[in-house]
């Protein structure tokens, strides 16, 4: 794995708290916090507190703890929201862009959690 991780990156800053957010969640290998350009009603961003560019570079580097630490946040904030189909929540979409093809502006591991209105079809086709 040949990535190289960027220590001036916004979310990098954000865990070293040089610029605030609004917390949602914090583990001692996480954190979730709000976007600061909602798309949704609900737009949570959950990252690995570890230098990891991606989720393919988390993946393959990171520890089992850190790992299942991310995951279960990612669960946790699902059930904060009131999301989760299974509770009378009326779903939600997770989101993690990879690369330039995906989009990603930010390069440190995020899972976007978005929910609380009708979110249509994930992709639309190329015309
Ligand atoms: P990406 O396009 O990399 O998947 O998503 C980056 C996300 O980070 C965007 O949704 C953007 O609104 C959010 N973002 C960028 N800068 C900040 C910031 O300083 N604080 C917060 N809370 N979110 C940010």
């Amino acid at each position: 794995m040949d990535y190289q991780y960027d220590n001036e990156n916004i979310f990098s800053k954000i865990l070293r708290r040089e610029i605030p957010n609004e917390t949602v969640l914090e583990t001692k290998h996480s954190l979730s916090f709000k976007d600061i350009n909602p798309v949704a009603p609900n737009h949570v961003l959950v990252i690995p507190k570890g230098p990891y560019v991606n989720f393919d570079h988390f993946i393959s580097e990171a520890s089992s703890d850190e790992i299942l630490d991310f995951n279960s946040m990612i669960n946790d904030v699902i059930k904060i929201i009131g999301a989760a189909p299974s509770t009378d929540g009326f779903g939600y979409r997770i989101i993690s862009n990879a690369g330039d093809h995906g989009f990603q502006e930010v390069p440190h591991l995020h899972v976007h959690i978005i929910s609380g209105r009708f979110l249509g079809p994930m992709v639309l086709p190329e015309k």
